[in-house]
């Protein structure tokens, strides 16, 4: 059996997966990416209409923040969403969707 070694191993080849490997390659640290399909087979890839965050830079984007998109992606869930773990996604959500759209 080989065995790998590496400073951090990421589960996961989709976005979440992907923008941790990059945070974590550029602060110096081997990284490696462990996936059950293919990055360009994930979920992710599959997301056609987008990434969703509160930029507010869009059409109709005035008065768009975090709470507005938190609220709806509850809405958009019909309340089956966990509250609790997403409520701090919505905030640095705008932060990665942007620094990712850039890379
Ligand atoms: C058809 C479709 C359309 C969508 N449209 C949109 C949209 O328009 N806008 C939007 O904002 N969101 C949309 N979504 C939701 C969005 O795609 C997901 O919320 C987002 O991609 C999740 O990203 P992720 O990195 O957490 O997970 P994923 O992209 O699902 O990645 C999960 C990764 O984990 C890996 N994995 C799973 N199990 C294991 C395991 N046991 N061992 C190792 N690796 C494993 C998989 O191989 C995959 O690479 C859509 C989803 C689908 C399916």
């Amino acid at each position: 059996m080989k065995i790998i070694y590496t400073d951090v191993l990421v589960i996961g080849g989709g976005l979440a997966g992907l923008r941790t490997a990059i945070g974590a390659k550029r602060r110096g640290l081997e990284t490696l990416i462990l996936s059950l399909v293919p990055a360009k087979r994930s979920h992710s890839v599959a997301a056609q209409g987008g990434m969703q965050a509160s930029l507010a830079n869009g059409f109709k984007g005035e008065g768009d923040n975090e709470d507005v998109h938190f609220e709806d992606t509850v809405r958009g869930s019909d309340w089956g969403c966990d509250q609790q773990v997403w409520r701090p996604g919505a905030s640095p959500g705008v932060a990665c969707s942007a620094a990712t759209a850039k890379w």
